[in-house]
């Protein structure tokens, strides 16, 4: 009986435990097998329960941690052209949580001086929010408002994405 060596895949005997054409070990993953068995569930573990490792393979669900990610100092101004009327909002966005969101959702409204709901829009920035770290972050827009009737805004964190 013959069987085909692992590495260099010439006809050997079939108990040979070393090719005859190239040395190679036979029986490695035989003598190997519980390490290597053990390695691959290590590493299967680490993937289950690391953050570091599964935010290279997958993209996080942001929703548990938004709470975790806080905004400050946000101001706005406007800016006005021929095409209209433009939001600029400017602040800081502190990241306490393990991972490095390389773009974060935002809810902006804004608001007239009696609390009404004049317009509100989803914005994204798409920089890079590393883990516990703050920065500053910007946003801007073209709005639906007459800049007279604004009075105040809110800015919401709404999602952040790993990829
Ligand atoms: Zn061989």
């Amino acid at each position: 009986m013959v069987k085909k060596c692992i590495m260099c895949t010439k006809e050997i005997a079939d108990e040979a435990k070393k090719c005859p054409y190239c040395r190679s070990d036979q029986t490695f993953f035989e003598r190997h097998k519980s390490g290597v068995l053990l390695s691959l569930f290590a590493v299967l573990l680490l993937f289950a329960f690391s953050p570091e490792i599964r935010y290279y393979f997958s993209n996080v669900d942001s929703a548990p941690y938004l709470d975790d990610i806080s905004i400050s100092d946000s101001s706005i101004r406007f800016k006005t052209d021929n095409y209209g009327v433009y939001a600029v909002v400017i602040g800081n966005l502190t990241n306490n949580t393990p991972y490095t969101w390389k773009g974060v959702s935002f809810e902006l409204s804004l608001y007239n001086a009696n609390d009404e709901l004049m317009d509100t829009m989803q914005l994204r920035d798409y920089g890079v929010f590393s883990a516990g770290k703050s920065l500053k972050f910007r946003l801007q827009t073209p709005v639906d408002i007459k800049e007279n009737e604004y009075d105040h805004f809110k800015l919401k964190l709404i999602a952040a994405t790993t990829q």
